[in-house]
């Protein structure tokens, strides 16, 4: 094996995906079908159609199609800001002292700050060939909001974010950047829609939420002609979107003959993790290679770790269909001193049938030590990390120190998926020592989970 792997490993043009992989179409036994939440019976594309766009509702109940063409005008956007590089962090392993050999796949590399921008430009696209007018979608940290922005001024299409009220007043510059790229950012709730009214007859003095937000947007999505509803993760699509930065890593690693014993990512609505191991995934699931895979998740929102595999709404307005999936109930509140995103209460159904099967693993971390090794991280490595993406560096440094131990050469793959120069409040609070760590106790999740829709 070639010792003299570059420092970042980057694609040819004519090697970069053409196709998304559908990781379902592996899976013997499929993700549970989603539920109409009124009749409890299995949602048909028609139902989905009044609120998502018609092709993403085809891909979204497409499990058996292996490869999905990727639409060459998503190539050519794709080519903006793609390949993201593949890193081998030399410096970390170094200041370590670890015989493991890390790499990280950087998704920060643009406007956007995140991964987010691999789905927000097929979400896009797929409105414009409809012949929408717009689109309409909700936004808490603000990444997917930023992202989707993009990919719509791109399209020429009009994009309405409805944004976490708290987040519109703590974040302005996110919202800038969103307004700077064409959208409509209104603070949510809002007196735009009937259920932001109505919550805000009852709480005038709300800061809003991401569960508001969401029934904000999808009320203006099916109130308006020409419009749909997206999302930035959670959905089986969103998945498929995010297989670019599993194969692009794939197809570098092959190049180089590199094999990684452990695939780590950080999970909230579980998107960039399912697209980062979804190749690889996939050769376990055929029995040509096996590989251990970790999803990291905040303590504070353990929903694989802590929560049931059970049916429940993927919005807390409960106006979406119902999705089988590892869950605190959609009545879950993260703690107010949980910083990063990753808050969301359910996962991916995709991941969550694998995990319930034994195929992959998960573990929580604390927020402090994420903190701590986001700044070992950005002096050792340069990057500003995401606090999202730093679950994941945490994990990968404590597997590289296990191999210290061991004397294992271990090789150990995370996903980096975003930069984090808007969360500076949060770094702020870690750098003055008032960061606190919350772990919510099980009488607290219970009652969530207690309020699970029966089906
Ligand atoms: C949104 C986001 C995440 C979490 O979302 P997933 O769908 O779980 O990938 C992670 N990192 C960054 C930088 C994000 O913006």
């Amino acid at each position: 094996m070639s010792t003299e792997i570059p420092y970042k490993i980057y694609l040819e043009e004519s090697e970069m995906p053409k196709q998304w992989y559908n990781v379902r179409a592996n899976m013997k036994k499929k993700p549970a079908p989603l539920l109409n939440p009124e009749t409890k019976q299995p949602v048909t594309a028609e139902e989905l159609e009044t609120v998502f766009c018609k092709e993403l509702v085809k891909q979204e109940l497409d499990d058996t199609t292996p490869y999905i063409d990727i639409p060459q005008e998503i190539l050519s956007f794709y080519q903006m800001y793609r390949p993201s590089p593949l890193v081998r962090a030399y410096c970390l392993e170094k200041k370590l002292g670890t015989p493991a050999k890390i790499y990280y796949k950087f998704e920060g590399n643009n406007t956007s700050g995140s991964h987010k921008l691999n789905s927000a430009i097929a979400q896009a696209y797929y409105a414009k060939q409809q012949g929408l007018k717009g689109v309409t979608t909700e936004t808490g940290a603000g990444q997917w909001g930023t992202a989707l922005s993009m990919a719509c001024a791109y399209l020429d299409l009009d994009c309405q974010v409805y944004m976490v009220k708290v987040s519109y007043e703590q974040k302005p510059f996110r919202r800038e950047v969103m307004r700077t790229y064409g959208a409509n950012v209104t603070p949510s709730p809002s007196t735009k829609t009937a259920v932001g009214r109505k919550i805000l007859e009852k709480f005038p003095n709300t800061n809003g939420s991401l569960g508001c937000a969401i029934s904000e947007a999808v009320e203006a999505a099916t109130t308006q002609e020409g419009y749909r509803y997206v999302l930035g993760s959670v959905l089986s699509q969103v998945l498929l979107h995010q297989s670019v930065i599993g194969l692009e890593t794939k197809t570098a690693m092959d190049k180089y003959n590199i094999h990684p014993d452990i695939i780590i990512g950080c999970a909230g609505g579980g998107s960039n993790l399912g697209g980062l191991i979804s190749p690889f995934m996939g050769e376990k699931l055929r029995g040509e290679a096996d590989y251990r895979f970790i999803a990291v998740e905040p303590a504070s929102c353990p929903s694989f770790t802590r929560g049931v595999y059970a049916y429940d709404f993927c919005d807390t307005g409960m106006v979406c269909p119902l999705q089988k999936m590892y869950t605190l109930g959609s009545g879950f509140m993260p703690a107010p001193n949980h910083a990063g995103g990753l808050r969301y209460h359910g996962m991916s159904a995709v991941l969550s049938e694998l995990y319930d099967q034994g195929l992959m693993e998960a573990v929580t971390v604390e927020q402090t030590s994420v903190f701590n090794a986001a700044e070992q991280f950005a002096r050792i490595e340069g990057i500003l990390p995401a606090p999202e993406s730093s679950h994941a560096i945490k994990i990968a440094i404590d597997e590289a120190l296990r191999c210290k131990e061991t004397g294992e050469e271990k090789t150990i793959l995370f996903g980096l998926t975003g930069t984090g120069y808007f969360d500076m409040y949060a770094y702020e609070k870690f750098n003055d020592g008032k960061m606190s760590d919350y772990i919510p106790t099980d009488e607290e999740l219970q009652k969530s989970i207690d309020a699970l829709p029966k089906v």
